[in-house]
């Protein structure tokens, strides 16, 4: 059943659709633009949802490469997905499942399993109508209990693959009430030599839209800076909409800062005016308002952490950053990030590392640039550097005390070194028989249980916490008793699985199998995010002694 959405907004007035398509060129920030209409949407009282359609022919994002999507992100579920849901998720501040990640390998399988069950009973199974569908189907589930479903299709309109998904949309609006059904276009508008805003693309792109029997409702122009009055004028007329419906989405410095940018634009406005939504939306000045208070706080301090990955590419750690940016805003901080490649780390960017007040080692899989992760850790643990390990970095800093510690001078994971001696990372043995790629992780949302009095304690304010893996390695249990036999201890465990580590002879040497960078968002920073910060400011400390232990705002 559909919930009571807070706005008292009826549900059988009809759910709002809005699709979000691009065009001219991919990267335009299409997904910034579509979750911040969204967030506007939700500050005045819907419930909003959003779908990412990708066109690609791989049923998730799981076995993708990060230098080509980016970070693979992971949800509550466990579905390995495209980064731009951890984008919703963010500006939305809601759970998404893999349902909310539409592809053409889950399509595709789908039709062809009921073809091979024989549902089709005879039939020619087809792209329209079956595969189209399909499509439509699963829109409408994703959007089940919601005032307002955003579907932004990946990719640019004339791209082949994106075909059936135009195709879908366009029989998905024929289907219902003109004012539940809104398109969007987001396009480039580039400066010629003569600093003239250029609105040929724009007109193409349109074309295209429309000679597959789409007429987009609004436009956004991506400029540089805000589009002229003759600019709007210009593409309202070639692209038959209203000078009123078209936007600008000029460059911020921070992308937080599109909903605030898009609000000063009317867009949220427009919007809810042609999906008739204006009714039911709460005043302007009753609107929710933590976003902006949340974006524009000041910051009274500044940090520089190093970031040591293998990926010289900001999306492929996305969620990391973004997770260091909501620990910033947690603690008024400003938070500089400092690359770190782990290839170099040897030499030419060994430097940086000296540099910063902290350091984070983040997930990965894979051998290439271990070795230089692994002296990072050296590094934190030797002098006194507050670090953060994810997942790999987790990894990377048992095999580090195994070997540097405990003079285990071999030790590794057999993932990296299947042939080492003392594998102190492991597959757990009742992992053995599995051998999948793609299927064998353990993926989405786990408990930890916490060691009361730990450094775990004192960052959660917990004894438990629920965080998202993906992961196939453990920690080995033949070797956590020699492990332990010291400064280091699993403060976090979910059965024999060991999830967080800590030392008790460094100011802040936290590691976690799970990923808290999933769960973080710009209102609900993650813990041991705001612990590496406080530990750098000293306030972890007082934080410690008086027992205060909750970091949530
Ligand atoms: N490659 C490691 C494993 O599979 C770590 C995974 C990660 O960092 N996400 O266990």
């Amino acid at each position: 059943m559909p919930k009571e959405p807070d706005t008292g907004y009826d549900p059988t007035l009809g759910r709002k659709f809005i699709f979000v398509t691009g065009g001219v060129m991919s990267g335009l920030g299409k997904g910034i633009t579509a979750a911040s209409t969204g967030r506007l949407l939700s500050n005045a009282g819907f419930d909003v949802t959003a779908v990412k359609i990708d066109p690609y022919l791989n049923v998730d994002a799981g076995t993708m490469n990060p230098y080509q999507h980016g970070e693979v992100y992971v949800l509550k579920d466990g579905g390995e997905v495209d980064l731009d849901l951890g984008n919703y998720e963010r500006f939305l501040g809601v759970d998404m499942t893999s349902d909310h990640n539409v592809t053409t390998g889950k399509t595709y399988q789908h039709v062809i399993e009921k073809e091979r069950a024989g549902d089709y009973l005879g039939k020619t199974v087809q792209i329209i109508p079956h595969i189209t569908d399909d499509i439509k189907r699963r829109i409408r589930e994703a959007a089940e209990g919601t005032d307002v479903c955003i579907v932004e299709v990946g990719g640019t309109v004339g791209d082949i693959e994106g075909m059936p998904y135009l195709e879908a949309l366009r029989q998905f609006a024929h289907e219902e009430d003109d004012d539940d059904i809104l398109f969007t276009h987001v396009t480039l508008v580039p400066y010629s030599k003569n600093g003239e805003q250029k609105t040929k693309p724009t007109q193409h792109s349109v074309k295209e839209l429309r000679s597959i029997g789409l007429q987009p409702d609004v436009l956004v122009g991506r400029c540089e800076n805000e589009l002229d009055p003759e600019t709007k004028e210009k593409i309202a007329l070639f692209c038959d909409v209203p000078t009123e419906a078209v936007f600008s989405n000029s460059d911020v410095e921070d992308v937080y800062h599109v909903p605030l940018m898009v609000e000063e634009e009317g867009l949220d406005e427009y919007v809810m005016e042609r999906l008739d939504l204006r009714p039911e939306a709460l005043p302007k000045p009753e609107r929710d308002n933590r976003w902006r208070e949340l974006v524009t706080r000041e910051r009274t301090e500044e940090v520089d952490i190093a970031l040591v990955g293998k990926y010289d590419l900001e999306d492929a750690y996305m969620s990391v950053h973004e997770a260091l940016k909501h620990a910033g805003i947690e603690r008024r901080t400003e938070v500089n990030v400092l690359w770190v490649d782990s290839d170099e780390m040897l030499d030419r960017h060994e430097h940086r590392l000296k540099e910063a007040d902290g350091v984070v080692v983040p997930g990965g899989f894979g051998s290439r640039g271990t070795a230089g992760k692994i002296k990072a850790i050296q590094y934190c643990r030797e002098n006194d550097v507050p670090f953060l390990g994810l997942c790999l970095g987790f990894q990377m800093a048992v095999v580090e005390h195994a070997r540097n510690v405990l003079g285990l001078e071999s030790a590794h994971s057999a993932e990296l070194e299947p042939e080492t001696p003392h594998p102190v990372i492991d597959i757990l043995p009742e992992q053995y028989e599995i051998d999948d790629m793609g299927g064998t992780m353990r993926l989405g949302a786990h408990d930890t249980e916490i060691e009361a009095g730990s450094l775990a304690e004192a960052v959660y304010g917990d004894t438990v916490c629920t965080e998202r893996h993906r992961h196939r390695y453990e920690v080995n249990p033949e070797y956590i008793e020699r492990l332990e036999d010291g400064p280091l201890s699993f403060s976090g465990r979910a059965n024999n699985r060991m999830e967080i580590l800590e030392r008790t002879d460094h100011p802040y040497f936290f590691g976690t199998q799970f990923h808290p960078e999933f769960r973080s968002r710009p209102d609900r920073a993650s813990p041991p995010f705001v612990g590496l910060l406080d530990a750098i400011t000293g306030d972890l400390d007082a934080r410690k002694l008086s027992g205060e232990t909750e970091v949530q705002a």
